[in-house]
């Protein structure tokens, strides 16, 4: 009975994908079915819950231009993808429904100040967990595990690895794991790095036969190919690992612990498959169960 309501769901979810697509609204995913909100919620010890509770309202930090993961529709102005519906259930969990988070859109180089600065609760946007970034913020999770990749225009085949891209033009995002990897490894020469703000910059970059490549995590880029299939593709060769993880403000440690527990029963019940299987696995592509980190 509860297998089939999932499947209708899926079905109704698929269905609405291909609509959108046709009016214009080529970003969009499905949606995963809602979690059920909780009641009488406690994290003793969490300033960032305390302040979450006193304003009634969650605000999540997440990306709005990347199809499949966080991305904002210009028209109905809703946010669809992976890393939305992970931000969803956490905030169910944590007593907040869909009408009660306000989401506010954080380029890669602003999040750790807006999470130290207390703009966003928490933030959920292909956020790479590393130790540097554990100086500044706290990271639950990882609920997915990604890797750096390219994207190239399609009839490009000199581009085939990260090893091929001496003398290319490659753009990438100020503030992320994939700009860093291009300038301490060499990948291509300094003048031929193009740094821009968001990924969808660099894509139109690439359009528009500026730049010959762009490179992030593969899970981004796919959802960039998905959107001009006929233009564009990913290279296919992964070249780093990037956990993602939810970032937090670093001492809220009560929440932390809280957040994995949100996240480990999500991935050992269904949640997170559902969540999963809506956005990022809408074209069948399976991916494996994440395993909690604590520290
Ligand atoms: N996951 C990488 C990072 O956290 C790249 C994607 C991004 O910039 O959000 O830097």
């Amino acid at each position: 009975m509860r297998v089939r309501t999932l499947a209708v769901a899926l079905l109704a979810g698929g269905l609405a994908l291909t609509a959108c697509g046709k009016e214009g609204g080529p970003g969009d995913t499905g949606t995963a079915p809602s979690q059920q909100v909780a009641a009488d919620v406690k994290v003793d010890g969490s300033p960032t819950f305390d302040k979450i509770k006193a304003r009634g309202r969650v605000i999540v930090g997440v990306k709005e231009d990347q199809p499949g993961l966080g991305y904002k529709d210009p028209t109905s102005g809703k946010f669809t993808g992976f890393d939305i519906e992970i931000a969803k259930l956490v905030a169910a969990k944590l007593g907040y429904g869909d009408d009660k988070i306000d989401y506010k859109a954080i380029p890669s180089a602003g999040r750790e100040q807006a999470l130290i600065n207390g703009d966003v609760d928490y933030y959920v946007g292909t956020y790479t967990i590393n130790n540097k970034r554990k100086e500044q913020v706290g990271f639950a999770g990882p609920y997915y595990t990604a890797g750096q990749d390219l994207l190239v225009k399609k009839d490009d085949n000199s581009i085939t690895g990260p090893e091929t891209l001496k003398g290319k033009k490659v753009c990438s995002v100020t503030g992320s794991t994939p700009i860093q990897k291009v300038k301490t490894d060499g990948l291509t020469e300094p003048e031929n790095i193009v740094e821009l703000q968001t990924y969808s910059l660099c894509v139109e970059q690439l359009e528009q036969g500026a730049v010959d490549a762009v490179t992030t995590d593969d899970a981004i880029l796919k959802g960039y190919a998905s959107q001009s299939p006929t233009t564009l593709k990913v290279v296919g060769k992964t070249f780093s690992t990037e956990p993602y993880g939810i970032g937090l403000p670093k001492e809220d440690k009560a929440l932390r612990g809280k957040i994995n527990d949100i996240l480990d029963e999500a991935i050992n019940g269904g949640a997170w498959e559902a969540a999963y299987k809506a956005t990022l696995g809408v074209s069948g592509s399976d991916a494996d169960k994440p395993v909690i980190e604590r520290y």
